[in-house]
């Protein structure tokens, strides 16, 4: 996917030293498991940072923010190497317009993804938010219907503005792993999967501060209020998610125009009818036929049946 002419990662450089030190080694990390290049899929609701973060991990401004939604109807992929590994990042637009599920938006991200694999991807939403609905859901949904129930065996739940203080002295652990939990939850049902099955794949869940604003520790990396250095843990947390040992995601004609990945199982209907009708009701109507024949006639029958004989002779 990478080009000849993908540009130098040179965002890299406006980190802290202690940052850059680390970004590099994770890339050294996947480039040992032969990872040469990595692509993250951004997706969320519209407003939550999405662009903002596609930004802070590149560090450069490539794709505009807005805070008022007025988001570019298409994805965009932006691209940088360093030291041979290449990395893609594709902002998407929010997909919920008017308290609905915006199919076109959907549709143009697909068609945009198709014949490229996601490696990882980035479901962004918003720290300092109190309540999940049922919108959260469909978005789950409609993502888990697209590229099917694996894709979140490589997915990272990120959240936005991190710097934040809970409100109702809730400390700023008990206020995340409380969100986070909140979260979880919707995804679990949105992408209908089962509570053990889900628990198994543990979707990470990683703080993000986009403001410029945001706290900066000793060595002069940004900060959040419980202290992790957030740019190297989100990429150490999408270094992981890379090399766990679940399959990327292709998106192929196959995926995005098919059946519904997560509802191949219709095929089997007009089969589990035939294979009713031959071995449940067939065997039923005889069963009710002999029944029929073995029937003990009513005496009232018996002698109509009797008198309708003696009219025949
Ligand atoms: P998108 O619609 O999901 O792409 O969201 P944007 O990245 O365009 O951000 C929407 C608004 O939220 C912009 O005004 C951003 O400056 C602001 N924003 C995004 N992320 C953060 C964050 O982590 N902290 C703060 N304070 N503001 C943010
Ligand atoms: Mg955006």
């Amino acid at each position: 996917m990478a080009s000849q002419f993908t540009r130098e990662w040179t965002g890299i450089n406006t980190f802290a030293p202690a940052t850059q030190t680390k970004l590099l080694e994770l890339l050294g990390k996947l480039k040992q498991e032969n990872v040469n290049s990595l692509t993250i899929l951004v997706m969320g609701k519209g407003g939550v940072g999405k662009s903002s973060t596609v930004n802070s991990i590149i560090g450069e401004r490539v794709v505009s923010i807005s805070p008022f939604q007025s988001e570019g109807p298409r994805p965009v992929m932006v691209s940088r190497s360093r030291a041979g590994f290449t990395l893609n990042i594709i902002d998407t637009p929010g997909l919920i317009e008017g308290g609905y599920i915006n199919d076109m938006a959907l549709d143009i991200i697909k068609r945009f993804l198709l014949n490229k694999t996601i490696d990882v991807l980035v479901y962004v939403d918003r720290l300092d938010a109190y309540r999940v609905d049922n919108l959260d859901k469909l978005i789950v949904k409609a993502i888990t219907d697209s590229f099917g129930k694996a894709i979140w065996n490589k997915a990272i739940v990120a959240l936005t503005h991190a710097q934040f203080s809970p409100p109702d002295g809730l400390s700023y652990d008990e206020f995340f792993s409380k969100r986070s939990e909140a979260l979880m939850k919707i995804v679990r049902m949105g992408a209908r999967i089962k509570k053990d099955a889900f628990q198994a794949v543990g979707v990470p869940v990683v703080l993000i501060e986009n403001s410029g604003r945001c706290n900066k520790n000793d060595s002069d990396e940004k900060v959040l209020p419980n202290g992790i250095a957030w740019i190297p843990h989100l990429v150490q947390t999408i270094t992981e998610i890379a090399l766990n040992k679940n399959e990327s995601v292709h998106v192929d004609k196959k995926l995005i125009e098919g059946p519904n990945p997560n509802q191949r199982g219709k095929l089997w209907i007009p089969l589990i009818f035939a294979l009713q009708y031959f071995f449940v009701m067939k065997p039923i109507e005889g069963l009710i036929q002999k029944d029929i024949e073995n029937e003990t006639k009513p005496a009232w029958e018996l002698r109509d049946a009797l008198s309708r004989r003696r009219n025949r002779y």
